[in-house]
């Protein structure tokens, strides 16, 4: 049994909604799993080392739910557009340098080490359609320490010439990533259409038969836009709502 006690300000959210701070307190874990944060030490633990971080906080590692990795070299720049305008002048030019491995290992590399530094261990996150680029993502991040869900994009309509897959490509690509991912122990698969107006219906319905076939989660984007969802509409005129795609709902009279 490896048992591990910290000493710290101690935040710590016991259920939801619930948020306890114990100054000076104690955590102890057991074989990496907490066993419970206590203000004064245990007897049974009283033998044991500790790990003093004195006046510091202790708290949770943060969770990334939706991160677009290749779009961290223009963090917090091109904030004067819309979402399809942005897409087309800023997104998809940065997102097609990731078509060069040397790149994407500077980049992710450094992504990995800041969140992992800013206390983020878990993550999903969206790669670009570059196959060889979403694996060394992936590399890095496991390296870093870093948990979770890595999503080789799809995309083979309406994008930028540069930035864009044909649908058997796609089908191909997101296959021969599924193979060269069980090489990862703590990042896993997840399939990764980007949205609607970038997918076939084709694509669409071949990506599925891939998430059943091997269990995998999957992630997009929905309604995030008044114009997106005005556009998704001209491209599927036969269903009622953006989410029902592939389910061929009629529309109501
Ligand atoms: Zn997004």
């Amino acid at each position: 049994m490896i048992t591990t006690i910290l000493k710290g300000n101690i935040v710590s959210a016991a259920s939801f909604g619930k948020l306890d701070i114990t100054e000076n307190g104690y955590l102890i874990a057991e074989n990496g799993i907490i066993k419970g944060i206590f203000q004064n030490l245990p007897e049974k633990y009283s033998s044991l080392p500790i790990e003093d971080y004195s006046n510091n906080l202790i708290l949770q590692s943060f969770s990334d739910l939706h991160l677009h990795a290749p779009q961290y070299p223009m963090l917090g720049m091109g904030m004067d557009l819309p979402l399809l305008d942005w897409l087309n002048t800023y997104t998809f030019p940065t997102e097609a340098m990731f078509n060069d491995n040397n790149y994407a290992r500077k980049v992710y590399k450094k992504l990995a080490k800041e969140l992992i530094e800013n206390g983020t261990t878990r993550v999903c996150m969206f790669s670009s359609l570059h196959r060889e680029a979403t694996l060394i993502l992936m590399e890095e991040l496991e390296n870093a320490g870093i948990t979770g869900y890595v999503g080789k994009v799809n995309m083979d309509r309406n994008s930028n010439p540069l930035l864009q897959e044909t649908t058997k490509e796609s089908i191909e690509e997101t296959l021969k990533w599924l193979d060269e991912c069980k090489r990862f122990q703590y990042i896993k698969p997840m399939i990764t259409p980007r949205f609607t107006p970038s997918c076939s219906d084709e694509l669409m319905e071949n990506l599925g038969k891939i998430a059943d076939k091997y269990h995998l989660p999957i992630q997009s984007h929905l309604s995030e836009n008044t114009n997106e969802i005005a556009w998704v509409q001209e491209l599927h005129t036969d269903c009622t709502h953006l989410w029902a795609l592939g389910q061929r709902q009629p529309l109501q009279p």
